[in-house]
């Protein structure tokens, strides 16, 4: 096997790969400034803020979603990092698999950070822009104390006030642009899509099992062929 990064480990161990669609993630290139977002209904809705950093997506679950209030702060539970390739995964993943539910690419474009990302990353404080499909202007991403029992870092996503800021009375905008930038579908249609292709696979698995039985009855009753015929047919 060709030897990979142990950057993706984690994210790796989670998944089942040949069960879930999600990829696996290739070799990793560094110098990208992408960033997405992922709505994600999974056991609970949440919306998945990527930013690309060293050639891997370091990721958040913001369980409410972005808010473009700049008083509003939301809880961002920071999750193992995630392969470039993730952002443009938009589909469901099985239930009972790690993360199960369907997932909307609800924005993307890429991030600019205002100080040295890798510094302010440590230091669990980063500041940023985004010119986003959606969602513009500055950021904060600020680390909290773990508190005891907590496994993973909570970390807080808070709009700046400029101009892409909205008032608590404007319309929010989760609601506002529940689509996928990528596909124009909402989470339900991606969910009815996936639910469709499943049971054609299913359908079509059956059938090929029917006509195969059917194929193997009639070779049992076909006419004997001689031994000399016979033997020169690859065993099954
Ligand atoms: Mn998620």
């Amino acid at each position: 096997m060709r030897k990979q990064s142990p950057a993706l480990e984690k994210y790796r161990k989670k998944r089942k790969f040949g069960v879930t669609a999600e990829p696996r993630g290739g070799k990793i290139k560094r110098g990208g400034d992408a960033f997405v977002i992922q709505k994600h209904a999974a056991t609970r809705l949440h919306y998945d803020l990527r930013l690309e950093l060293d050639g891997v997506m370091k990721s958040w679950a913001v369980t409410r979603g972005p808010s473009l209030v700049p008083g509003e702060k939301r809880l961002a539970i920071h999750v193992e990092d995630h392969p470039i390739e993730y952002n443009s995964f938009e589909g469901t993943i099985p239930k009972g698999q790690y993360g199960g539910g369907t997932v909307l690419i609800w924005d993307q474009g890429r991030w600019i950070p205002d100080h040295d990302p890798r510094k302010g990353y440590a230091k669990g404080h980063l500041d940023f822009a985004l010119e986003g499909r959606k969602l513009k202007g500055h950021w904060h991403l600020v680390r909290m104390r773990k508190r005891p029992g907590e496994r993973q870092d909570p970390w807080l996503l808070i709009k700046s006030q400029d101009d892409a800021a909205r008032g608590p009375k404007d319309p929010d905008i989760l609601e506002e642009k529940p689509k996928s930038v990528v596909s124009g579908r909402t989470i339900e249609k991606i969910a009815k899509a996936e639910g469709d292709a499943v049971r054609e696979s299913k359908k079509s698995i059956a059938e090929n099992v029917k006509r195969i039985k059917k194929a193997t009855k009639a070779k049992k009753i076909a006419p004997k062929q001689s031994t000399k015929n016979a033997a020169k047919k690859p065993k099954k």
